[in-house]
């Protein structure tokens, strides 16, 4: 009988996750219902929100229970369907969760051309962070020509999107990762003009000579000591679409120093700021596909990737995900890509 190997969640961690929060399993490959099918998966995304979805406060979607797969989206091939529409062979992305085979109500697949882009890609730039960068854009940041955009994050799939969109867009943007070499990464590859380390001494000081005319845009990845540098920045009328606020998903208790909640709210006031917290899966894709589909075909948009072997690499690299240790788009490769 064949063998699905998946990965539960074992226990709700304490500040960064470790391979004890998680157990291996080996299963028999489930087989689909009516309107199913079952998919080999060839890829898994790895993303900052799967370390909510670990503990049980109140969220935008409900925990992963003890003893669950955990959460998440995949690639893979489709191996047979009960279902319409959808022939055994396809490629299709779906969430899958961390295992190697899945079964999926064919209406929650969408079928991806490998011919079109990577297969990966539908994970990252053209899945869901691509689409986070674009509604976030369109919907709360809207940069206008000339104006200063900052992101952190750079050199992720939310944040390299997001720069490289408003930079498209007319925006001077001002890019922030972690270390020297993602900053080059970002300067080099993805197009930044210009990337700060927030882990250098004195980002306050140097973000303000690298936003002489103060920041209109805030996109807010990651909080932390980044918003902080950022605050005094900003303009009157700044949008600051609040996307993630990574910096602080491991917290285990409030950051020490005084209550810093006045003197913002007062800075939301006097600034006349737009601060607005988004959640992708709330929004139309409206033109996304078409549009950033388009300028990754024409090579006008870069990406980068960061890829794991195994899906026991998973644990271990979702926690360095929340640490900075991933360079680009996290990624677990399950099985070998079929050969055409
Ligand atoms: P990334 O691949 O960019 O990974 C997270 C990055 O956060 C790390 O690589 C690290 O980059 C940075 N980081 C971690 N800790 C800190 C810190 N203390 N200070 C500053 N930066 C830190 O992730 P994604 O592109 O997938 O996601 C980016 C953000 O967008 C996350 O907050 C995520 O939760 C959010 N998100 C929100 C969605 C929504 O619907 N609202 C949908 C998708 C993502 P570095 O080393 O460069 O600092």
């Amino acid at each position: 009988m064949a063998v699905n190997r998946r990965i539960v969640l074992a226990r709700r961690p304490v500040g960064r996750p470790r391979p004890e929060d998680f157990r291996l399993e080996e299963v028999p490959v489930p087989r689909p219902g009516p309107g199913e099918v079952l998919v080999r998966n060839l890829w898994l995304s790895l993303d900052p929100y799967m370390r909510g979805r670990m503990g049980e406060g109140r969220s935008y979607a409900r925990p992963v229970e003890l003893g669950e797969v955990m959460v998440g989206g995949t690639v893979g091939q489709v191996v047979e369907a009960n279902a319409p529409g959808i022939t055994a062979g396809s490629f299709v992305v779906g969430r899958g969760g961390w295992q190697e085979w899945s079964v999926l109500p064919a209406g929650e697949l969408r079928t991806v051309d490998p011919q079109a882009a990577p297969l990966s890609t539908a994970l990252g730039v053209l899945g869901m962070p691509g689409l986070t960068a674009h509604v976030g854009l369109r919907d709360i940041a809207r940069p206008k020509p000339g104006e200063t955009l900052v992101v952190a994050a750079a050199t992720g799939p939310v944040g390299g999107t997001v720069g490289q969109l408003a930079r498209l867009a007319g925006a001077r943007v001002v890019g922030i990762a972690g270390g020297p070499e993602k900053c080059r990464l970002a300067v080099e590859r993805l197009g930044f003009p210009i990337c700060l380390d927030h882990r250098a001494p004195d980002l306050p000081g140097r973000l303000r000579a690298a936003c002489p005319d103060g920041i209109d845009v805030y996109w807010e990845n990651v909080g932390g000591g980044v918003l902080e540098a950022v605050l005094p920045l900003l303009n009157d009328f700044a949008r600051v679409p609040v996307c993630g606020l990574v910096a602080w998903y491991n917290a285990t208790e409030p950051p020490p120093g005084p209550d810093r909640l006045p003197a913002l709210l007062r800075l939301v006031l006097t600034r006349r700021l737009l601060v607005q917290g988004f959640i992708v899966s709330d929004r139309p894709e409206g033109d996304f596909r078409a549009e950033v589909g388009a300028l990754v075909r024409d090579g006008r948009l870069a990406w980068l990737e960061d890829v794991r072997e195994g899906l026991e690499a998973a644990p271990t690299a979702l926690a360095g995900l929340l640490e900075g240790e991933n360079r680009g788009k996290l990624l677990i490769r399950l099985a070998p890509l079929p050969t055409a």
